[in-house]
């Protein structure tokens, strides 16, 4: 397999120099947001320093310069993501904007009443909450796939649900409580046996294997730049051409027009119908850097490496007195989730930050899932490739040295 050198790419990362409360930052809270690495840093620099202008309408040089950076950073996504056409990539602002998106759009123009949405039970809050609002307005039902003790979609289970009034089947690839990956591939095929559209969260699987959208086979796909090396307040929606062109659009405004007169307006196509306004073109073109930067490095490393460095986890951290890890299906990537008996998870998350280690404590924004192991709250390290093993074992010795 190709080199991974660990500790090369961390110099990268400035912020993981910085100390807290006297010691190293060792940042495990990657599920949450990951760090940028300079070269995101300095692309968005660059970008203000030399290129700076509103997109598309300028006729001058920096107008098309900003044009070429930011439809520049589509072609990378495009790529990242292997779909067929440029088209097909809008930029959102995360994935929680991607997904109102579909709900708000497509979800209101093509659904009436007794319709049902299938979701999973692993799904973060925004592939939840967006859809209740949805089923609420139209008279909609919401199905839920159950997992199994391991945390892993059932899909016996799943197929059941599955019927003539299945519309829509919205679900994660990676679960951000946990670290389940789901067998996406397979229930967006059964989801299209029996009709029904399909939307998968890559909120956090983007950031640990390659995705393929074509091979994938879904009608959307959505990420956040943040969880990526990328800067916040970019994402993407990546939708089949054919349907976004089918689908109205939700804002309007400039940018996504052909032709405005007071009786009628006549829209773009994707992408341009989808965004309306001055979008966030700076983190745009960051965002493009940050892909760059993991396509560098090879997505394949990058999952090799952590698969690695979760077993090891996983390993050591078992051996903590107490400790109940939740998520233990065979297929995870880069969430350890457990609760420590006699302690409450907050404590253990102030006790972990006294060493600089950073993980988060509390729900989520999955409370469903965590409920379904009865539970509120988990500790949760997550993990990318600019972690260690050392980093690991002092993250273990804590838990240990808590328990002494
Ligand atoms: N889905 C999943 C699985 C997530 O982990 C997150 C972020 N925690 C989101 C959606 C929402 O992402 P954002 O807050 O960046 O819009």
């Amino acid at each position: 397999s190709p080199p991974f050198d660990v500790n090369l790419v961390r110099r990268d990362f400035p912020i993981l120099q910085e100390r807290v409360n006297g010691k190293q930052l060792v940042w495990l809270d990657n599920a949450a947001t990951t760090q940028k690495p300079k070269q995101v840093i300095d692309r968005i620099t660059y970008f203000y320093e030399h290129e700076n202008s509103n997109i598309h309408r300028a006729a001058h040089e920096l107008a098309a310069r900003a044009t070429d950076a930011y439809e520049g950073a589509r072609k990378k996504v495009q790529n990242f993501l292997n779909a067929g056409s440029i088209n097909e990539i809008i930029f959102v602002r995360g994935a929680t904007e991607a997904i109102n998106l579909v709900a708000k759009t497509w979800g209101d123009q093509n659904l009436v009443a007794d319709d049902e949405i299938v979701v999973s039970q692993l799904e973060h809050h925004a592939n939840i909450v967006p859809w209740q609002q949805l089923a609420v307005k139209k008279g909609l039902k919401i199905k839920v796939i159950p997992v199994d003790d391991d945390g892993q979609i059932i899909l016996d289970e799943y197929v059941k649900l599955l019927g003539p009034k299945t519309k829509l089947v919205s679900f994660t690839q990676v679960s951000n409580a946990l670290g389940t990956v789901t067998p996406a591939t397979q229930i967006v095929h059964l989801a299209h046996l029996t009709g029904a559209k399909v939307l998968v969260d890559g909120a956090q699987s983007v950031s640990h294997m390659p995705v393929d959208v074509q091979a994938l086979n879904a009608d959307w796909f959505v990420f956040s730049g943040h969880k990526v090396f990328g800067p916040t307040g970019i994402g993407v929606l990546y939708g089949k051409e054919e349907l976004l062109n089918q689908t109205q659009p939700w804002q309007g405004g400039g940018n996504m027009i052909k032709d405005v007169t007071f009786e009628y307006t006549q829209y773009h196509d994707a992408p341009g119908r989808f965004e309306a306004g001055t979008g966030n073109i700076a983190d745009a073109v960051g965002l493009g850097a940050a892909i760059d930067y993991v396509t560098r490095l090879g997505m394949p490393v990058i999952a090799q490496y952590e698969h690695y460095l979760l077993e090891y986890a996983t390993h050591l951290i078992k051996e903590v007195k107490g400790i109940r890890l939740i998520g233990t299906a065979r297929e995870k990537a880069s969430v350890l989730s457990f609760v420590l008996d006699g302690y409450k998870t907050e404590e253990v998350g102030h006790a972990l930050n006294q060493q600089g280690i950073a993980v988060r404590s509390g729900h989520h924004c999955a409370q469903p899932i965590l409920r379904r192991f009865g539970v509120e709250a988990t500790v949760r390290p997550s993990l990318a490739f600019y972690n260690t093993c050392a980093e690991i074992d002092l993250l273990v010795n804590t838990l240990h040295s808590l328990k002494r």
